[in-house]
């Protein structure tokens, strides 16, 4: 892989007046931001040209929300289901799901959460898989797992509990059995183990994010902890899993390809990794003609605004135009140009497959 010589430039970007015999100047990665000269055609897309479900949204306080307001915000979008995959569990959960029932029955779902504190104590399994049962009777869709497990879930004797620890095997049966999905985002992206140097493609996000950086002894290597979950995935043919992020292979869908093959009760969805397909639209458009009926629409966090830059990306054709967070991509992107066949499918059918419980009626054929 050849390198931009703006990355060798260790974050620096030099500018050199030296033909004109004046003395070299400097400049912050950061702050280069030059306006593009080139006129293409330009297709800024506000709203999803079909009605959509973001199968990875955070809502912290469904409870108390007003959601008229948020329903107003989602239509403008053309959102027509928002996942909250921050459910919580117990009571915190039925608040959710009571305000929902109250106000928006049609248009949110919640995903439930597994609280992790006392794992290996006597009993905590049956105890996390009957809440969950009590929590799926309370309305929760789907489990959805943080990243906390795999990075910073330690059992009672402050051991790390492994994604694939047996003691969790009884809860991703369960799941299967209740026929709901698993939204697992396992790690961080791998460039956060790596070197945060000149040749790190987020170095500016971990310089401007420090608690990001991971290494190898913090916890165990990035590969460890991805392997992890793939033999939980495998070992569990029955349960649906939803691969958050592309799993972190946006940057390599050959290899995402392969695991695709290897798991077929892996879906995955591209929240936060969007700008990694608008770099090799030719490649991504050949994964989602492939894997056209396992892919999901997912965005993470929930700016409104942002959700322009997704649909140019699965829309149009457009060449060149930004993303919006230099840290995650200081490249620009191309879109991939989707037929409505496929658009149809990762903007709605794939989810209304896998979510249970949702209205088909609210979307066209
Ligand atoms: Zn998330």
């Amino acid at each position: 892989m050849s390198k931009s010589p703006l990355l060798l430039l260790s974050g620096m970007l030099l500018l050199s007046a030296a033909s004109q015999g004046q003395e070299k100047s400097t400049m912050d990665f950061e702050k280069y931001d030059p306006v593009s000269t080139l006129v293409v055609p330009e297709h800024i897309k506000t709203r999803a040209r079909f009605p959509f479900i973001d199968v990875h949204n955070h809502q912290w306080n469904l409870g108390e929300q007003n959601l008229d307001e948020l329903m107003a915000a989602m239509d403008k979008l053309n959102m027509q289901i928002m996942v909250n995959l921050s459910g919580g569990n117990g009571s915190g959960l039925k608040k959710m799901t009571d305000n929902i029932k109250a106000h928006a029955p049609k248009r949110l779902v919640v995903f439930a959460n597994i609280n992790f504190s006392g794992i290996g104590s006597s009993g905590w399994t049956d105890k996390a898989v009957a809440q969950l049962e009590e929590d799926v009777k309370q309305g929760a869709r789907g489990l959805k797992i943080f990243k906390n497990l795999g990075l910073s879930v330690n059992d009672n004797t402050g051991k790390r509990v492994t994604i694939d620890d047996p003691r969790l095997d009884p809860i991703w049966k369960k799941c299967g059995e209740l026929k709901i999905p698993v939204l697992i985002h396992a790690a961080d992206p791998k460039p956060f183990w790596d070197t945060p140097d000149e040749h790190n493609e987020r170095w500016l996000e971990i310089t401007t994010h420090p608690g990001r950086k991971r290494g190898p002894k913090n916890p165990v290597p990035w590969e460890q902890i991805i392997a992890e979950e793939h033999r939980m995935f495998k070992k569990h043919p029955q349960t649906t899993f939803i691969n958050a992020h592309f799993g972190w292979y946006a940057n390599d869908l050959g290899q995402l390809s392969r695991l695709m093959n290897e798991m077929p009760n892996m879906y995955v969805e591209f929240g936060a990794v969007i700008a990694e397909l608008g770099r090799q639209p030719i490649m991504a458009r050949q994964f989602f003609e492939k894997y056209q009926d396992r892919i999901l629409f997912g965005k993470d966090s929930w700016v409104p605004d942002e959700y322009a830059t997704y649909f140019r990306e699965l829309e149009t054709a457009d060449e060149y135009f930004p993303y919006h967070k230099k840290y995650h991509a200081f490249w620009r992107m191309y879109g991939m140009n989707l037929p409505d066949n496929i658009l149809k499918k990762i903007y709605y059918k794939n989810a209304l497959k896998i979510i249970p419980g949702l209205d088909k009626t609210m979307f066209p054929e």
